[in-house]
């Protein structure tokens, strides 16, 4: 059987990152103040916690943006990703649509995430730090931080939420043989922390808290800056590696996608693969194109959510963004898929979605794990639990094209790899795995606390 299997040179990897803000109709509105609310229209944002490189990056107008030869010299280890045509699972799922999927578990941590991990742990460097913070809640980000900063010398700090630390042991083992200095959150160690611990000592803490710690010891250690996984804009540019690829992978195979498919959390992966091809529907070289967002039914921003300013953490530090969100203090059910319960989405998709660019589905996670299993069963990966969303949106559309008869091309980001989440398909097989009917008022409730905005 001939193998459908799409390899880019190691000279191919994009030499610039992609942003989209320079080809949107209307680009996202400006950041808030956490505490005053007022438009923060000048750059930096205070307080200054990231490196200020990726500070200008997350407000800049540029069409491409360079990526440093040091950062690509990295991401040769396992760049440029292999993109698959997904030939027996079409033949499984007797479809004639075409099936593609860009396959981003080939990187050391297994995800798409150490695509922007390298590139923050770089500038960090160039900028004198001694080290990162961040959050993790079931550890994937983390892992990716600290692979990342260890290569170029750095410290990581990661507050891993107090549930998964003690319930999910491997991706923490992981981040400390790559020299990571993991804690417990809530800790001990920032007041943050110290404030919640008093109040319920036996807390399982919260990916909200997490980052409350995080931006504390950023801020209180001299020569430490903050790191964020996903969501603002800078992170989805770094991810775009992925769909420039995939651009002359579908190339090779004489394709071009119909539809175009990522499950989002914060939407960096899905922005990654799809921004590249959303491109030619923005300037109207392909006006047809269709862009999925996949969501998980328990953390719905996108379809129940509203498009209004939120802040982006739950104790109410970082800044205040205009996005679909379900509200900052909503605490989701504890689906698998850890990467798919933050309560907003990435302004620029938001907007996309707003302008009807774009479109948002959600799924309950008995669905996905189906769709998955049989997506392993025909091509062998077993995916993570996030990316068993965008699995199901395939299946789906690959069913509606044996109703209609139709030949299309489907194109979807496979984020990585389900071998720390081998439990989640453990409890699918033995039907423990529980769908959450999310009421609506609990919606409703988390919606009350959104800032009141300034006229
Ligand atoms: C973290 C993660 C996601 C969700 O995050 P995004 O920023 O929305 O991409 C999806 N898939 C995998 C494998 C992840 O690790």
């Amino acid at each position: 059987m001939t193998q459908y299997k799409y390899l880019l040179d190691e000279k191919e990897l994009p030499t610039h990152w992609y942003n989209i803000l320079a080809d949107m109709k209307e680009p996202p509105p400006y950041y808030r103040h956490p505490v005053t609310l007022e438009l923060m229209k000048d750059p930096p944002m205070p307080p200054p916690v990231f490196p200020m490189a990726l500070i200008a990056q997350e407000f800049s107008p540029e069409r491409w943006i360079e990526i440093p030869e040091e950062v690509r010299d990295v991401l040769k280890m396992w760049r440029p990703s292999p993109l698959y045509r997904a030939v027996r699972w079409e033949k499984a799922l007797d479809t004639p649509a075409r099936i593609y999927y860009k396959w981003e578990g080939v990187s050391p941590p297994g995800s798409h995430k150490p695509n922007t991990a390298v590139a923050q742990a770089y500038y960090a460097k160039k900028e004198g730090l001694e080290g990162l913070a961040t959050e993790t809640g079931a550890g994937q980000w983390g892992s990716a931080l600290c692979f990342a900063t260890r290569l170029f010398g750095l410290k990581c700090k990661v507050f891993m939420v107090t549930i998964s630390y003690h319930q999910k042991p491997y991706r923490r083992i992981a981040m400390e043989a790559w020299g990571g200095d993991v804690v417990p959150s809530p800790s001990s160690e920032t007041q943050a922390g110290r404030n919640i611990l008093a109040v319920d000592p036996e807390t399982s803490g919260s990916l909200g808290i997490a980052i409350s710690e995080a931006l504390e010891y950023a801020v209180t250690h001299e020569g430490w800056k903050y790191s964020l996984g996903s969501v603002v804009n800078f992170v989805l540019l770094h991810q775009t590696v992925i769909g420039l690829e995939a651009r002359k992978q579908m190339e090779m195979a004489g394709d071009y996608p119909d539809i175009v498919i990522g499950c989002a959390g914060g939407g960096s992966n899905a922005a990654g693969l799809i921004y590249p091809f959303l491109k030619d529907r923005l300037t109207g070289d392909r006006p047809n194109l269709r862009a999925i967002f996949v969501e998980s039914a328990a953390c719905p921003s996108m379809t129940r959510g509203i498009y209004a300013y939120d802040w982006g953490d739950t104790a109410k530090t970082g800044p205040v963004a205009k996005m679909h969100t379900v509200g900052h203090g909503f605490i989701p059910a504890p689906v698998h898929a850890g990467g798919l319960r933050y309560h907003g989405m990435a302004p620029s998709i938001c907007a996309l979605l707003d302008q009807g660019e774009v479109e948002a589905r959600a799924y309950q996670q008995n669905a996905c794990f189906e769709a998955a299993l049989s997506f392993a069963q025909a091509e062998g990966f077993i995916v993570a639990p996030e990316t068993a969303h965008a699995v199901r949106a395939v299946y789906d559309e690959a069913m509606a094209c044996k109703e209609s008869g139709e030949a299309k091309v489907i194109l979807f980001n496979n984020s990585g790899h389900g071998h720390f989440d081998l439990g989640a398909y453990d409890a699918y097989h033995r039907k423990e795995l529980p769908d959450y009917e999310l009421e609506q008022e609990k919606i409703e409730q988390a919606l009350r606390e959104l800032p009141e905005i300034p006229a």
